[in-house]
């Protein structure tokens, strides 16, 4: 007998199973629209020049080793990556009421918020939107919190934000919930609240005394511009709350598989950081020990050198400027197809991703007919989109929706 006879099979991460599919197609013209990452024209994964240079330098280094980081990382890109999350003059610096952790990327700096939202404060409760990113979710439920909420954010028919949702949904939170933000490029829906709705979010998260968590999953990699990607968490910082941001490097440098992220808090009164930063420690001691170097030493790098700061300020601008065209480009030939509904939507969502709409019938009609492979939710990447295959994706979106 087996004591593992009884194991249930979890479900799938829809991601990794559509992928999967995808791979296994081998129809000539398949693409790939569900994956999580930036691709080039040519659907090729891109290393960012400025990254590919300062890893030759680091290469180089015959001072570097391979010893332990310290449990908390690498303090120079803690207080780097912290700068470009607040604005580099942000007060909060100076006046000491910031603190900051290295982390395996932004789950990992999600999940170590969540381990000591739960196990220092003793939050148990957590909103996130409705949709949001596929691991919200899982990460706080494995960190122990047991009331796991959503609030309205997509409203179908307008296919915008549902702020008034939104904001009906957090009045009835309890006091201390966690709430999610997702600081811009919302995934998967591409729609941000914009500055008046931010600042009316701000008002009833204050009023009702709930904690903001910032996910920053894709700054300048959503508008090409670093200071406006992070205005809804710096409007909040301003305001004095207190609160917590993550921010993974993976989009906007291209270092997915190298996990590097960042945990910035923020509090009120400095003398309480020591105390903070030991129980972060142990947190961190008992979970994965430290975090690797590779990825930090990179990101230290790039944003602690002006000139390799420009050149990855460029690469930024490459992504997202391609992004951009797609969306246009995709947008003009639905119109011009004559497919059913407005498209407008299209352009105005930012970042990677795009809720099209569609229904999971629709998406399988894509996948079955066309290889074309998308999430059952209507979420596209269109970065799976290129020069080469616009014409095919439009197409075929026009037979799904017709
Ligand atoms: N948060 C959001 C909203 C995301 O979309 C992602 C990645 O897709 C992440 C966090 C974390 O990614 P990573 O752990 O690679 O930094």
């Amino acid at each position: 007998s087996t004591r593992f006879a009884e194991v249930q099979m979890a479900p799938p991460i829809e991601v990794f199973a559509v992928s999967k599919a995808f791979t296994d197609s081998t129809h000539e013209k398949k693409v790939n629209l569900s994956v999580g990452a930036y691709r080039t024209d040519d659907s090729k994964p891109w290393v960012l020049p400025v990254v590919r240079k300062v890893e030759k330098m680091l290469a180089e280094d015959d001072s570097l080793n391979h010893e332990y980081f310290p449990i908390l990382g690498l303090e120079a890109f803690s207080t780097a990556a912290s700068k470009i999350l607040l604005g580099d003059s942000h007060p909060a610096f100076g006046e000491g009421r910031v603190t900051s952790v290295q982390t395996l990327s932004g789950t990992g700096g999600l999940r170590v918020a969540a381990d000591f939202l739960h196990g220092v404060l003793k939050y148990t409760s957590v909103y996130y939107s409705s949709p949001t990113w596929g691991n919200h979710r899982l990460i706080f439920q494995l960190a122990g919190f047991t009331n796991l909420c959503t609030y309205r954010y997509w409203d179908a028919e307008k296919r915008g934000l549902n702020i008034e949702g939104m904001l009906e949904d957090l009045s009835k939170a309890p006091e201390n919930s966690v709430v999610i933000l997702h600081a811009c490029a919302h995934n998967p829906t591409g729609v941000d609240p914009t500055q008046d709705q931010w600042k009316r979010i701000a008002d009833l998260i204050e009023s009702r005394k709930l904690f903001p968590l910032f996910d920053s999953a894709y700054q300048g990699f959503a508008s090409g511009d670093l200071d406006h990607d992070a205005w809804a968490v710096r409007y909040f910082a301003d305001r004095g709350f207190e609160m917590m941001g993550t921010q993974s490097f993976s989009k906007n440098f291209g270092l997915y598989n190298e996990r590097i992220g960042n945990l910035v808090l923020m509090l009120k009164d400095p003398s309480c950081i020591p105390a903070v930063r030991s129980q972060l420690t142990l947190l961190v001691r008992g979970c994965y020990s430290n975090p690797p170097c590779h990825g930090a030493r990179i990101v230290t790098k790039v944003l602690t050198d002006p000139a390799l700061f420009e050149e990855w300020k460029e690469c930024i601008r490459t992504m997202s400027g391609r992004i951009k065209e797609m969306r246009k480009g995709l947008r003009e030939r639905l119109e011009k197809l004559g497919t059913p509904g407005t498209w407008d939507h299209i352009t105005a969502q930012i970042g990677m991703f795009s809720f099209t709409g569609m229904t999971a019938a629709q998406a399988k009609h894509l996948a079955d007919k066309y290889h074309i492979f998308l999430l059952s939710s209507g979420r596209i990447n269109m970065c799976g989109i290129t020069t080469g295959n616009i014409d095919y994706v439009a197409e075929a979106i026009h037979d799904a929706v017709s």
